[in-house]
């Protein structure tokens, strides 16, 4: 296939774009460099563009002639959506607007989309299943489930094929260090402890040792980036043949981990204790999620098997030291 890569610069994009070329694709990356990184582009040419810029778009789209779309252009920091909500509207749900106007206007039929747990909010029932009626708390879940909306409103209107992917909690890195995260500020749990293990981060704090949960800190379902950007290929690979046309499916592995169990790994794979200290919880924060995994085996044959938390940490620490020593 001929993917173009929305978004392709960042974290998980960057991953997936690796990973479409390893699978024998054509990938084009389309990214604003907002926060995506030029030197993670490694596996396609670059298109540098806005996704509010529709007339941009249509000329990539008219150029490139995808059979599909990956769309990873989207703010995700869940505190930055609370107070710059515009940003997200804008960005998350008007990029998205544009993306799907520029494909119906050009003849693209078939959109992979990131979506999030976050569309969930305090769920009930864990594990969380993708039939539960979404519920976010805060702006950047609600700009995510509108993406939702608006893809299945344009199936309906245009017949766009398309696939919604709720990742969990997106963690570790490229096994041969190629490409990784790279956020600023960097605002996640596993990458703020390897920067705090290695004296960059004097602040770093658990927020929140108080929730109902075992050890009272918070409980998430880490899912290694290599394995979301297989899914990926599975999700665009199963749109573009005609076997699916709409998907709703979490991604994650189904086990729960709490923010403590988290650093007693890194302090057994990196042979360092992360210092740290307790601090308040932080607004918005749900004290569990953990995926339902069987929906995404069944749609599309796919499961983590790279997730295992010491397989995480292993990748995170080798692109963390590899990229701070750039
Ligand atoms: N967390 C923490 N200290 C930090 C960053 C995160 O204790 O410096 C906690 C956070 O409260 C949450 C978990 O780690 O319970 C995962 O947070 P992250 O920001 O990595 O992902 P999120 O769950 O918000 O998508």
């Amino acid at each position: 296939m001929n993917i173009l890569v929305i978004g392709g610069a960042g974290y998980i994009g960057s991953n997936t774009c690796k990973a479409l070329a390893r699978a024998g694709h054509k990938v084009c990356v389309y990214d604003n460099l907002s926060t995506g990184h030029r030197d993670l582009v490694q596996w396609g040419p670059l298109y540098e563009g806005d996704i509010l810029d529709g007339a941009a778009l249509r000329r990539c789209l008219n150029e490139v002639r995808p059979d599909g779309i990956i769309h990873f252009a989207a703010f995700s920091q869940v505190g930055e959506s609370v107070r710059d909500p515009g940003k997200y509207v804008r960005n998350n749900v008007g990029g998205t607007l544009s993306i799907l106007e520029a494909m119906r206007d050009t003849g693209v039929g078939s959109i992979v989309v990131s979506s999030t747990a976050a569309v969930y909010g305090i769920p009930a029932v864990m594990p969380i299943l993708e039939d539960v009626v979404p519920a976010p708390i805060n702006p950047y879940g609600e700009s995510k489930l509108f993406m939702e909306w608006m893809l299945a409103d344009f199936a309906r209107a245009y017949g766009l094929r398309w696939a919604a992917l709720r990742y969990f909690n997106a963690a570790g890195a490229d096994p041969e260090g190629e490409t990784g995260e790279r956020h600023l500020p960097e605002t996640h749990l596993i990458p703020r402890a390897l920067m705090a293990l290695d004296g960059k981060l004097p602040d770093f704090h658990v927020m929140g040792d108080d929730y109902p949960t075992e050890d009272g800190t918070c409980i998430r379902d880490y899912i290694h980036v290599s394995d979301l950007a297989e899914a990926h290929i599975r999700a665009i690979e199963t749109l573009v043949s005609g076997r699916q046309a709409a998907l709703t499916v979490n991604l994650g592995t189904g086990c729960g981990l709490s923010v403590k169990r988290i650093l007693e790994v890194i302090a057994s794979v990196t042979g360092r204790a992360v210092p740290h200290t307790i601090g308040p919880r932080r607004p918005g924060d749900p004290p569990s999620l953990v995926a339902g995994v069987g929906k995404a085996f069944e749609l599309l044959g796919w499961k983590a098997t790279h997730s295992g938390v010491e397989e995480i940490v292993r990748d995170a620490w080798n692109w963390y030291r590899k990229d701070s020593a750039r």
